[in-house]
């Protein structure tokens, strides 16, 4: 008698990497993954799944998982039980604190954990430590659209869901290639686009949807800002915009009206290059169109006033009168990782606590402290790149990370692992001995996002379940355990100790997220916050009613532009521009132990066919790419789609050494890294 293979298990559960938040049935048998198929059903990709999602899934099983807790002896990590990490890490932790104070301890939070697990996080380090020292990574991507949509509408998300967006008539889609970095977004776009509707891409590149677009402006890199006044210029001198809903729902307008006589489109062009003629066309697209939309992504943020783009671009949706009216489709940020969204939400910030309420706001204070039962820190903390500078001045005592290799991709690496080296103790949580788990002093092994339960919040601000379809390898745990386990070897008690109990303890802190639940989710699939009553449904779109700032009034900008950090010369005079690939996620680490790496198996610099042949390079070649802040390897790919004068590689394998290129200049409000800016110069390498 033959047997029959069993049937595999089915688990519903989020896609772990970008933001889009592809909802995905994940098949299993005898410990490991059969296959993993979109859910038709999904709300955010209605049966569709890319490259990432639906086959990077091998590095489950590699044999490079990490297993066991590893503590640093001798300058070798050894493995060692969890008792004996876990009692390494409180003695770091009480030596940090009884010689610097709580202050001297920090913490950075990941897109990669869980709603829950940054929930648990932000606690431990404001409860147990006495410190506001936490910070996650959007502070490398996303940050100034907290800060600049905040600013500008009241809240820290995109101002409409996808759904709603994709009814747009116009598309003006800026610094984003969801071709590549978001696949299924960029999909239903260019299905939209193919219906009828107009799209203009501002973008230096001549990425996958500009094929597509009615005009394609392509901006000299760090002119953004120059770019969105000229497009408002065009607006207001043609009358193009909603006069009676900027009487009646904005401030602003007449010191934005004065500023905005200096960007006529001839100036326009002579900042960014931009041929006028296309800045006039653009802005007739977008001010004619009944219902416009605007989707940007990390273009728009990487750069040294990246809150004042996201700022003046939202100015033209303000406009145009085409946000919280129906009669367009906001402003929408698309975010990179998938729960780079939540990890803010959930207060993972040094000056924000869970639903976006101030640490220096008595209110907040005092909302935390009846939910926790215990006094809060006043005194915002160091964000990320404050507190390597700390480390290397021997102000911070104990540093950890989690789940973000931050020698691998926050700018300036030398910088960063010489913060690592100096800071006495590094601990860091991770998947893989990345460059960064390298450097630290106890490693813990921890579970995927195919092995855990709780949410993530994708770019739409919909809450989303994550469920465990396998058990994690060996001795790997959830960060929600691990977090528990040194609070319990510290003597503290987090309470809440499952994710359930911590989204609900959450949503007793942040009216945002009072509706929410792990019950409610399961029932219904996907709710969007803000969603402060369980008995109703979650605001896809939002300020039908008022914007919620301060008088209730969208805020127009009238930030004059500055020039980037970064300028070109005769020793540098090439911009190299960083972002993502299609078949790789990030540092890579998840999607290069997987067969994704036969379709992407290196970085490669992208030229314009007249600078390689300039620098006398062809395809293939490998190049030294130097910048005034480090060299990196690469292997030249000739594009058209590149301006001359420009270059372009994504940031996917450590090895490369991309992230010693960039500088530590950052966003003058959020300290978001310059990443979109840097000068380099080319020298070719004889092939090895
Ligand atoms: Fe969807 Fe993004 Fe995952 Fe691809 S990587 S399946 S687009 S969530």
């Amino acid at each position: 008698i033959v047997g029959r293979t069993p049937e595999p298990a089915r688990t519903r559960t989020t896609c772990g990497y970008c933001g889009v938040g592809c909802s995905l049935d994940v098949l299993t048998r005898d410990g490991g993954v059969v296959a993993v198929l979109p859910d038709h059903d999904g709300p955010v990709n209605r049966g569709h799944a890319c490259v990432k999602g639906r086959f990077a899934h091998g590095f489950l099983r590699s044999p490079e998982r990490l297993t066991h807790p590893l503590l640093r002896r001798d300058g070798r990590l050894e493995p060692v039980s969890w008792r004996e990490a876990l009692e390494h890490v409180a003695r770091g932790l009480r030596a940090a604190v009884a010689e610097g104070g709580p202050d001297a301890v920090a913490a950075i939070s990941s897109a990669r954990a869980t709603n829950e697990e940054n929930y648990l996080l932000q606690k431990f380090m404001r409860v147990v430590i006495g410190t506001n020292n936490v910070d996650n990574c959007s502070r490398l991507c996303h940050a100034p659209s907290a800060a600049g949509l905040t600013a500008t509408f009241g809240l820290s998300g995109g101002t409409d869901c996808f759904d709603d967006v994709e009814r747009a008539d116009c598309l003006l889609l800026v610094g984003a290639n969801p071709a590549e970095a978001h696949p299924v977004v960029g999909a239903r776009l260019l299905q939209r686009v193919l219906r009828g509707a107009r799209l203009v891409v501002a973008d230096p590149r001549a990425v996958g949807l500009a094929r597509y677009a009615d005009v394609h402006l392509r901006p000299r890199p760090g002119t953004n800002v120059a770019l969105f006044h000229g497009l408002a210029h065009v607006l207001l001198a043609e009358g193009l915009i909603d006069e009676e809903f900027l009487r009646r729902r904005a401030t602003g307008l007449p010191e934005l009206t004065t500023l905005l006589a200096g960007y006529s489109p001839d100036r326009t062009a002579a900042i960014t290059g931009v041929p006028a003629d296309d800045v006039v066309a653009a802005a007739r697209l977008f001010g004619q169109a009944e219902k416009p939309a605007i989707i940007y992504g990390l273009g728009v943020t990487e750069h040294l006033h990246g809150t004042d783009g996201v700022r003046t671009l939202a100015n033209l949706a303000i406009l145009r009168g085409a946000v919280g009216t129906g009669r367009g489709f906001g402003v929408n940020p698309l975010r990179g990782q998938n729960n780079v969204q939540g990890a803010s939400d959930m207060g993972a910030l040094p000056d924000l606590l869970p639903g976006y309420g101030k640490v220096t706001d008595p209110a907040a204070q005092a909302r935390a402290e009846r939910v926790w039962g215990t006094p809060v820190p006043r005194r915002p903390g160091m964000r990320i790149p404050e507190m390597f500078a700390a480390a290397r001045a021997g102000e911070l005592r104990a540093l950890w990370v989690i789940g973000e290799d931050v020698c691998a991709t926050d700018p300036d690496s030398a910088h960063v692992a010489q913060a690592l080296e100096t800071c006495p103790l590094v601990v860091c949580n991770e998947l893989f001995l990345s460059e960064t788990a390298r450097r630290a002093d106890v490693v813990l092994p921890v579970a995927s996002w195919l092995e855990k339960e709780g949410t993530f919040v994708n770019f739409d601000r919909r809450f989303q379940r994550v469920r465990a379809a396998l058990d994690p390898p060996g001795a790997a745990i959830t960060e929600f355990a691990i977090i528990h386990a040194l609070a319990a070897v510290l003597d503290a008690d987090l309470g809440c100790s499952t994710p359930a109990e911590a989204l609900a303890e959450c949503g007793r802190l942040a009216p945002a997220f009072a509706g929410l639940s792990h019950e409610r989710l399961d029932r219904e699939g996907a709710v969007a916050w803000p969603c402060p009553d369980p008995d109703r449904p979650g605001e896809a779109s939002l300020y039908r009613e008022r914007f919620a700032t301060p008088d209730g009034l969208a805020q127009l900008s009238a930030a004059p532009y500055l020039p980037p950090g970064e300028q070109p010369d005769d020793r540098y005079p090439l911009v190299l521009v960083t972002g993502r690939r299609w078949a790789h996620y990030n540092s890579g680490g998840m999607t290069r132990r997987t067969d994704n790496l036969l379709l992407d198996s290196v970085d490669r610099l992208d030229i314009h066919p007249a600078d390689a042949a300039r620098y006398g390079l062809r395809d293939g070649d490998p190049v030294a790419v130097e910048s005034r802040h480090g060299q990196a390897r690469l292997i030249v790919r000739t594009s058209d789609a590149m301006a001359p004068g420009q270059v372009f590689c994504a940031f996917h394998f450590p090895a490369s050494g991309v992230n010693t290129l960039t500088s530590d200049r950052a966003d003058t409000v959020t300290s978001c890294p310059e990443y979109k800016v840097t000068a380099v110069h080319l020298k070719a390498l004889n092939p090895s």
